[in-house]
C-alpha cells in the first residue's frame, strides 16, 4: 500500500510510526558512521539521521546536496534526552532514515537560503526568486500575507460584502499617476489602460445596486518606483453606499484592530479608537501629512494608526491653473458644496477625503464620494475641462450619477505596505512574491523585454530608432 506523506511539523506526535515525508534537503552533515540530513518541507524542518546498519539508505543519503528534492521512509525516534533541542519543532525527535527516494537533483544554489538573506545582492535575490523565497523569512511573509487576505475576505464577507472583480483593460482615469497603456490589435492606434485603481468601476457598481464591494486588487501606475511603491501593487479597495466618513472609517479601524488582535497578539495598537488629525494639524505639528505617532520608534511591535482629515480639494498647478488633491471623485464636506458649485474660493475648499497612516507611512485612504452630476462636473470644469472633454472623458460616470446612483463612500489600503510594517519588513519588496528591482525591472523573467517586428505590426505601432534606451 502507498504510504501517505506527513507533513513535517506533525512529525512530533508520532514517535515510534514509520511515515514517509518528502521536501529539500536543507543541510547534510556527513559524521562518517551517521549521516545526518536536515529535511525541510513548507511546514517545518525535521533531523534525519542515516545509520551504518541501513546500508542502502546510507548510500543514498551521502549522495545527497543542499536543495535536492527526495522522499524519505523512515522511523521517529525520541531523541535521547541530551540531544534535545527544546528551541525547535522538532527538536525532540528524529527521524531513522529506512529509504531515500530522490525526486530531482539541484545545482548548487547561488546563496545560501538558510540564514535571513539580508547579506545577499537584492539583483541576484530577485534573478532568483523561485530560491529566495525557500528561505524561512519569505514563506513567512507571504503566508502571513495569505492569513490576512483570509481574514480581510472573512470579515468583510461577514459585513455583508461581495468581493467582484473590476477588469484591467480599460480606459485612462485621472488619478493622478501616469497610465501604463496597452496598444489594440484590433482598433490599431486605440489604447486599453492598466487601472490605477478600481475607482470608476467600484462606484459604478454603487450605481448598479451592489451597495458593499470589496476587491483585493492590482493596480498599475506607471511612476519612478521608491523603497514603498511598485509599478505595480495590491490594495484593498473597497465602496458602500448609503454610508458616511464615519461608517467607512469605523469599519476599517474595527478590522485592523481585529486583524492585529488576531494574527499578531504580539503587537500592541498604540491608541484606540485611533487619532484623529486634520490635515492642518498635522502640517503644523508634524510636517507631515502621514505623521508617525509611535510614542517609542525603536520598539517594532508598536502600531500607531492615525486618521488625517480635512485635506483641501484642489492645489494650484505649476500652469496656474487647478488640479485635485486627491480623488476628483470625492465630495466635497457638506459646508463647501455651494463654493464648490459657485466656483468659490476654490483653494479654501475642503475634501471629505480621509487619509490612514500608520508608523508614518500611508496606509490608505478614501473619501464619500460626489454622487450628484452637475457637482461632479464642477469639479472637472475648475480644473478647466471643456465640457465636450468631461463627457467624452467620464460621460459613463456622468449617466450613471443621473441615472440614481445612491450616496457612497469608500477606502482602498495599500496591502503591500501593510504587510511591510506587520512583518517589521524595510521594504514591500519583501512582502510581495515576485516584485520588480528598485528600478522596474523584473531579473528573473526579463522584463520588459523586446517583442517581435510581427507584434509590434499587428499592434500598428512603431518604435523609435532611439527607443532602445533606458530612461533612467
Ligand atoms: N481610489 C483611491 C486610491 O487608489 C482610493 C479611494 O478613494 O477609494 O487612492
Amino acid at each position: 500500500m502507498m504510504m501517505k506523506r506527513t507533513y513535517i511539523k506533525d512529525i512530533k506526535d508520532k514517535i515510534g510510526e514509520e511515515i514517509k515525508i518528502a521536501g529539500w534537503v536543507d543541510v547534510r552533515r556527513d559524521h562518517g558512521k551517521l549521516i545526518f540530513i536536515d529535511l525541510r518541507d513548507m511546514s517545518g524542518k525535521i533531523q534525519t539521521v542515516a545509520l551504518p546498519n541501513h546500508k542502502e539508505a546510507r548510500d543514498a543519503a551521502s549522495k545527497l546536496r543542499s536543495e535536492w528534492v527526495v522522499e524519505i521512509v523512515g522511523k521517529v525516534n525520541k531523541r535521547p534526552e541530551k540531544m534535545v533541542n527544546k528551541d525547535e519543532v522538532n527538536g525532540n525527535v528524529e527521524l531513522e532514515i529506512m529509504k531515500v527516494k530522490i525526486l530531482n537533483e539541484a545545482v548548487t544554489p547561488v546563496f545560501g537560503i538558510n540564514d535571513d538573506g539580508r547579506e545577499v545582492n537584492e539583483e541576484t535575490r530577485l534573478a532568483n526568486r523561485y530560491l529566495d523565497l525557500r528561505r524561512g523569512r519569505m514563506q513567512k511573509n507571504l503566508r502571513m500575507r495569505h492569513e490576512v487576505m483570509k481574514f480581510i475576505r472573512n470579515y468583510l464577507s461577514d459585513n455583508n460584502f461581495t468581493e467582484i472583480e473590476t477588469p484591467l483593460l480599460t480606459k485612462s482615469t485621472p488619478e493622478g499617476a501616469r497610465d501604463f497603456v496597452v496598444p489594440s490589435r484590433l482598433y490599431n492606434g486605440k489604447f486599453y489602460a492598466l487601472p490605477q485603481s478600481p475607482q470608476q468601476y467600484k462606484q459604478l457598481l454603487m450605481a448598479g445596486g451592489m451597495e458593499k464591494y470589496f476587491q483585493i486588487a492590482k493596480c498599475l501606475r506607471d511612476e519612478d518606483t521608491r523603497g514603498d511603491r511598485q509599478p505595480e501593487f495590491t490594495q484593498l479597495d473597497l465602496e458602500m453606499s448609503f454610508a458616511d466618513q464615519k461608517d467607512v472609517m469605523g469599519l476599517t479601524e474595527e478590522m485592523f484592530i481585529k486583524a492585529v488582535k488576531e494574527l499578531y497578539p504580539q503587537k500592541k495598537i498604540q491608541q484606540i479608537p485611533f487619532p484623529i488629525i486634520t490635515y492642518k494639524e498635522a502640517m503644523e505639528k508634524y510636517d507631515s501629512d502621514k505623521p508617525d505617532l509611535r510614542e517609542d520608534k525603536n520598539n517594532p511591535d508598536l502600531l500607531a494608526f492615525c486618521w488625517v482629515i480635512d485635506f483641501p480639494f484642489f492645489e494650484k498647478t505649476e500652469k496656474g491653473g487647478w488640479t485635485f488633491t486627491h480623488n476628483p471623485f470625492s465630495a466635497p464636506k457638506p459646508e463647501y458644496v455651494e463654493m464648490l458649485m459657485r466656483k468659490e474660493k476654490i483653494g479654501e475648499i475642503l475634501t471629505t477625503q480621509y487619509d490612514i497612516a500608520l508608523n508614518g507611512f500611508e496606509a490608505g485612504g478614501g473619501s464619500v464620494r460626489n454622487h450628484k452630476t452637475e457637482a461632479l462636473q464642477k469639479v472637472f470644469e475648475i480644473m478647466g475641462f471643456e465640457k465636450e472633454k468631461i463627457w467624452r472623458d467620464f460621460g459613463h460616470m456622468l449617466r450613471a450619477f443621473s441615472s440614481g446612483a445612491p450616496p457612497h463612500g469608500g477606502i482602498a489600503l495599500g496591502l503591500d505596505r501593510v504587510m511591510m510594517i506587520l512583518q517589521n519588513e524595510p521594504n514591500i519588496r519583501e512582502v510581495i512574491a515576485f516584485p520588480k528591482t528598485g528600478d522596474a525591472r523584473d531579473p528573473m523573467m526579463d522584463s520588459p523585454s523586446e517583442i517581435s517586428e510581427e507584434q509590434i505590426a499587428e499592434l500598428g505601432i512603431q518604435i523609435k530608432k532611439s527607443a532602445n534606451k533606458s530612461k533612467i
